[in-house]
């Protein structure tokens, strides 16, 4: 039987090598720490976990992600087993203790007969045999440089920047107000479109000095590289000049502040509406790499946002991922060399479950491909099925980010019999979606 290379012994690689390993295919991991490392890891395990120890919610009724956990548990997956066997008290949320979790996995791997680790960087992509990419969002620079050499470096992006997001509640509106610039738009709602906080000079050089005391992540080398322009976190605007926020994101031009109108704001932040509810504004152009404690303290600076209320709040993280609405198909090859497979985060989906999840769909296709059986992709209406017709042709190529599972990428569910509680609607997509998991594992044990 050929061999499968996997590139990767992260959430999805692990996974990849276990289920393609318990079908009957040899397999090859390749991974490169300790040897080298990345800026997020610590140790030498496979599957560690980069930041929280939370798999997220382990409710399969009501909850996308949970339903993840329960296919995963279906399918055999090594994954979950490991994390419900390390299991820590967290309420509804499956965390585990990351340290045995790891270890687990990586002595389950290590001990299966066909599973062969190789310790070692991979640096280019092989044009022959059967290979899956699971590289992760911290792929290393060699590696991303030839498959940017394949795919074009247009898609394959490099960076998300996030910029914290207040809930609008939390705003002061004796102090802000709703005007877009040069009140442009069509409509009254585009009109009003931005929440603006303004600031006079005295405020506005005390915000520029906390920004440039403030305790921040640092970068690591090659981090930065040349990738920023679009993006600069502001307390890197404020180290090149106390001026460049106020000529950027902090803009004072086209806007009148309503509770004093005769009085020119020095700056002004504005805030974006985030959600269709209008319950949540993110700051415009304030990514940032401040530490959270310092974060909260210097954005509650800005005239308004004293007592705001984060939903999330900003960070700059690199994270290497294709356009995969454009570059894969729908068994997850890249359209231009059908040998090599793509799983986990560098495919577009986000989160340790996630990415454990496209590593076993990518394990088992790519066994089944080898082993010459015919593999349906999972079907759209299981959490799995639906992730995957997301990245590989649902999503917008344009404005293509990394996802994580959400019912809004299922099929809806008619609503038959009058308008259900949105519970009762998540136990109906929940209850379709084990089933139809079920028939997709039968169907590809009836294919052995
Ligand atoms: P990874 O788990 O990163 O695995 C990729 C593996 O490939 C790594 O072991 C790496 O060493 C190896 N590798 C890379 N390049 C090569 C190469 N050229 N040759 C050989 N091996 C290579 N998700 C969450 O759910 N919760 C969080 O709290 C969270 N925090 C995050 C924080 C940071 C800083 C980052 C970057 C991501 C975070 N994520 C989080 C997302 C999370 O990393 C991923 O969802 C998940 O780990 C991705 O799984 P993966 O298998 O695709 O990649």
């Amino acid at each position: 039987t050929e061999t499968l290379h996997i590139v990767g012994g992260g959430m999805a690689g692990s996974e990849a090598a276990w289920q393609a390993a318990e079908l009957g295919v040899p397999v090859v991991l390749h991974e490169m720490r300790p040897q080298v490392g990345t800026f997020a890891h610590r140790t030498g395990h496979l599957a560690e976990m980069v930041c929280s120890n939370s798999f997220r919610s382990d409710d399969h009724e009501r909850n996308a992600v949970g339903l993840l956990h329960w296919e995963m548990r279906a399918a055999g997956g090594v994954i979950i087993a490991a994390a419900d066997a390390h299991r820590l008290p967290a309420g509804g949320a499956l965390a585990v203790d990351r340290d045995r979790f790891a270890e687990a996995v990586t002595a389950r791997l290590r001990a299966h007969p066909r599973i062969t680790v190789a310790e070692g960087e991979v640096t280019s992509l092989p044009t022959t045999g059967q290979w899956i990419i699971a590289t992760g969002p911290l792929t290393s620079g060699a590696l991303a440089d030839a498959i940017a050499g394949v795919t074009g470096a247009e898609a394959l992006a490099f960076f998300d920047a996030i910029a914290p997001i207040v809930h609008f509640d939390s705003v002061d509106q004796s102090k802000a107000w709703f005007q877009s610039r040069y009140d442009k738009g069509e409509t009254e709602a585009e009109r009003t479109a931005y929440l603006n906080c303004p600031m006079d000079r005295a405020q506005y050089e005390a915000f520029i000095d906390a920004l440039l005391a403030a305790d921040k992540t640092e970068f690591k080398p090659g981090e930065t590289a040349g990738y920023f322009d679009g993006c600069l976190p502001i307390e890197v605007m404020a180290e090149r000049g106390r001026e460049t926020l106020r000529h950027g994101p902090m803009k004072p031009v086209g806007l009148t502040n309503p509770h004093a109108p005769t009085v020119k704001p020095h700056a002004v932040v504005q805030l974006r509406r985030d959600n269709a509810l209008g319950t949540l504004y993110n700051l415009v152009g304030f990514q940032t790499k401040m530490k959270y404690g310092a974060q909260t303290q210097v954005l509650r600076m800005i005239p308004g946002l004293e007592e705001a209320r984060f939903a999330r709040l900003g960070g700059i993280h690199r994270n290497t991922f294709l356009n995969s609405p454009t570059l894969l198909d729908g068994a997850m090859r890249l359209r231009a060399r059908p040998n090599i497979r793509f799983a986990g985060q560098i495919t577009g989906v986000e989160g340790y479950v996630e990415s454990a999840a496209m590593g076993l769909v990518a394990g088992r296709m790519a066994a089944a491909e080898i082993l010459g059986r015919s593999m349906a992709p999972p079907p759209a209406d299981t959490a799995m099925g639906a992730l995957l017709a997301h990245i590989t042709g649902g999503a917008e190529a344009k404005t293509f980010q990394p996802m994580n599972v959400n019912f809004g990428l299922f099929p809806p569910i008619d609503a038959r019999g009058g308008r259900r509680g949105r519970r009762d609607r998540y136990l109906a997509y929940t209850d379709r979606a084990k089933a139809a998991f079920q028939d997709w594992l039968g169907a590809a044990r009836d294919a052995a």
